[in-house]
């Protein structure tokens, strides 16, 4: 499908009916079709099977020409000979193609195609992940390759398995306000002939299931919010969480970083607004409530960044943990390490506390990959430092 594309178009094109459209498809409702929707056209539209009598309606699928491709290419993209695309499809093998053109394909090759190019043999990208949620992606290659990735727009970094140096894997973080939809996942590399080789995948992120709340602050906290003061610590805690380290450095699903007597008193993702003002936030951590005093360690293995009192967080502690992620600790009543120090699991970090904008003695703890907050306890109930 291509933006404006209709059934009927589509039906009118390849010479079959919209009901035939819709069986082949097992379309629940027809009126609902996606831009990039891949359709199977009925065995009636198949241009020319003579050559290949094996081959059915159901084994065949609908492709997309790109701007500037030929069917030598797109036949090289799925690993299909050309002659398979040129019968297919009734064309000579020099005809011209428009962007958007529908091609068909043996349904076979379009599967394995759309996850393999080049030297890059299969991706396993993930069919659906949540907002505030983290999702991988992992590469296997015929050769060592430097791999770049981009998931909607950001760019994400790839680490090879202990291993399998031919296993690459990254992490997704996808925001907590992101509109659910289909975004875009790319790969790319630079081939051998120095040309750059590039594969999108739509990714769709659905709702994370997040609730509302108001929170009310004492007047003399309230008057923390100021904006260049807010900005200016914000700065400063991006400019701790944005260097990346190139590999993980923790093993193990996270532990917690406080008992589990410590119950969550405010989790992950929550939309918030402060004295009943507009929700335009949401919680970017998960709070532990606890009283001052109680010790909290590190998650993982890791190495301090930032240690030191911050007006909004108070008394804080970031910690690296490799790949892009990073933990802050917030509100401490004591810091017990400095930046710098490498941390194990278990490692005590400092004291829960009430400092900075908190009305009461917690622990709020935040996950950070390449920035995006992401929430923290899906690394505590999954093993997300694992790739099997
Ligand atoms: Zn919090």
């Amino acid at each position: 499908m291509v933006a404006g594309d209709t059934l009927g178009e589509i039906a009118t094109r390849y010479g079959v009916s919209v009901e035939a459209l819709v069986a082949a498809n097992g379309l629940l409702d027809p009126n609902q079709l996606e831009v990039g929707q891949v359709l199977v056209i009925p065995s009636a539209a198949l241009p020319d099977q003579a050559d290949d009598p094996g081959l059915t309606a159901a084994d065949t699928t609908v492709v997309r020409a790109r701007p500037g491709d030929t069917l030598a290419a797109i036949a090289a993209r799925y690993g299909q000979p050309l002659e398979t695309l040129t019968s297919l499809n009734a064309l000579g093998d020099s005809a011209r193609l428009f962007p958007g053109q529908p091609l068909l394909l043996p349904r076979a090759a379009a599967t394995a195609g759309a996850l393999r190019f080049g030297a890059v043999q299969a991706v396993q990208v993930p069919d659906l992940l949540r907002q505030g949620r983290t999702g991988r992606v992992v590469v296997q290659t015929k050769r060592p390759l430097e791999l770049r990735g981009l998931w909607n727009d950001l760019p994400i970094h790839f680490t090879p398995l202990p291993d399998d140096p031919l296993r690459q894997w990254a992490y997704l973080p996808v925001p907590a306000l992101i509109a659910p939809s289909s975004y875009w996942f790319t790969l790319s590399y630079t081939a051998a002939n120095g040309l750059a080789l590039h594969q999108t995948w739509p990714v769709a992120v659905g709702e994370g299931g997040y609730l509302s709340e108001i929170l009310a602050l004492p007047p003399d906290r309230g008057a923390l919010l100021d904006p260049a003061l807010i900005q200016a610590e914000l700065e400063k805690v991006v400019a701790a969480w944005s260097p990346v380290t190139p590999q993980l450095l923790w093993t193990h699903p996270f532990s917690r970083p406080v008992g589990l007597e410590y119950e969550t008193t405010s989790p992950f993702g929550t939309r918030r607004s402060y004295d009943g003002g507009p929700i335009s936030d949401y919680h970017a951590g998960q709070d532990f409530g606890a009283p001052e005093g109680v010790p909290i360690v590190s998650p993982g293995d890791g190495v301090v960044v930032l240690a030191e009192p911050l007006t909004v967080r108070g008394n804080a502690v970031i910690v690296d943990y490799g790949l892009g992620v990073y933990a802050g600790f917030w509100h401490l009543s004591e810091i017990d390490v400095t930046p710098g120090q490498t941390v194990k699991t278990g490692d005590r970090l400092g004291l829960v506390g009430n400092t900075g904008l908190s009305t009461g003695a917690h622990l709020h703890w935040e996950l950070r990959i390449y920035g995006v907050a992401v929430d923290p306890m899906q690394f505590v109930e999954e093993p997300l430092a694992y790739v099997p």
